[in-house]
């Protein structure tokens, strides 16, 4: 009873990354609340699928296995969360902010009364007194997220509604292991009993997936363009820089916008967020909307013009100059080690 409960989206049989991010997230909130972590994986063909999961610290597994609920269809996904959560009342429920998470998490909220926010990108436990009340509440989730374009970090709590429910951007909290040897339970969940028939009323006939090349989600080097690099064709330097050191390129929402990037490269609070080894940024100002989806790399080189750019504030090293003067300067150097 009142576990952290996290629902697990499956591609392919694989459970995605944004939902062991979230169990790794759930774990440490269930130990701060001395309660059990739950996750929830319903698919089709799930077979052994619980060895994905136990090693992120997962106490109980529940698995809802039926070819009729993959690929995903939002009515029986909500159906199954909503009785389950009736009968196993969380304290917490988190899910990704995907586009499945972005559908469901909602209507299951709304069909449980109990509200939701979207899009976190931090969670942690908290207390809170209610003056005007003159209440006390324990153990909160701080539900903590951007608002206003990036302006204002804001700190949303529910205190009397469960489960306390929250989507959560992919890429912003790291996946870990806890144990491989972590031996949670099984609770297999009869379909039947939690999907109304009139529930498989969408049927997926064909899928087409566009399968993207760009991966700058797990990139180690990004080397990424703002406006100032002036153009698509100036963006052939990045593209020749990250070839030669084994990096992907990645963009600003200037550029993105400008014509210079596709939408897939955007690094930013509307784009990926990202925590690579190494990030070279170039002609990119800084702003915060872009610096909360980079802040995280472990190393930052900026090349601006502008030797005050925020973004030099992020950076180890600053180079202050022109593109076009010094990504030409750094090719031929790493060409020539
Ligand atoms: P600019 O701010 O125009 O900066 C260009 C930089 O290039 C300057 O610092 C300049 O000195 C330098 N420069 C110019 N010429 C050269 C040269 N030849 N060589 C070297 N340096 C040069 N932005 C994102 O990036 N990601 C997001 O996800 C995102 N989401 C947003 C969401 C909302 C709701 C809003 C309101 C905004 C969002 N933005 C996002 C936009 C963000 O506010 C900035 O407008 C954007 O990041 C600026 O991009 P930039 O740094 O490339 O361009």
């Amino acid at each position: 009873m009142n576990n952290v409960f996290v629902y697990c989206e499956i591609e392919e049989g694989q459970v995605a990354d944004v939902s062991l991010e979230l169990l790794t997230k759930g774990r440490k909130l269930a130990d701060d609340l001395k309660c059990e972590l739950e996750a929830i994986v319903i698919g089709h063909e799930l077979k052994g699928v619980e060895k994905q999961v136990m090693p992120f610290g997962v106490d109980k597994v529940w698995i809802a296995d039926d070819k009729r609920l993959y690929p995903y269809t939002t009515l029986p996904h909500t159906s199954i969360l909503v009785k389950l959560f009736e009968e196993e009342k969380p304290q917490i429920a988190l899910m990704g902010a995907t586009s499945i998470g972005r559908d469901l998490g909602p209507r299951v909220s709304s069909a449980l009364h109990s509200g939701l926010t979207a899009d976190c990108t931090s969670l942690v436990i908290g207390d809170h007194e209610d003056k005007k009340n003159k209440k006390e509440y324990k153990d909160l989730l701080y539900q903590i997220r951007p608002a206003f374009g990036g302006n204002i970090v804001a700190t949303i709590i529910n205190p009397d509604c469960r489960p306390q429910m929250a989507t959560v951007r992919e890429g912003v909290m790291k996946k870990e292991i806890v144990s491989d040897a972590y031996k949670g339970k099984v609770k297999n969940i009869d379909v039947e009993k939690y999907v109304k028939p009139e529930d498989f009323v969408i049927k997926v006939i064909e899928r087409h997936m566009e399968k993207s090349k760009v991966n700058i989600k797990n990139a180690g080097i990004i080397v990424a363009g703002g406006y100032g690099v002036g153009s698509k064709e100036n963006f052939a330097l990045l593209t020749e820089l990250a070839e030669v050191i084994g990096g992907e390129v990645g963009a600003s929402r200037a550029a993105v916008d400008a014509g210079f990037a596709s939408h897939e490269r955007q690094i930013g609070q509307t784009g990926v967020t990202v925590r690579p080894k190494l990030y070279i940024a170039c002609g990119i100002s800084g702003q915060i909307q872009h610096t909360a989806g980079m802040e995280e790399s472990a190393m930052v080189i900026a090349i601006n013009t502008d030797k005050n750019a925020p973004i030099n504030a992020f950076a180890d090293y600053v180079i202050t100059g022109d593109i076009a003067t010094v990504l030409p300067k750094m090719i031929k150097q790493y060409k020539e080690n």
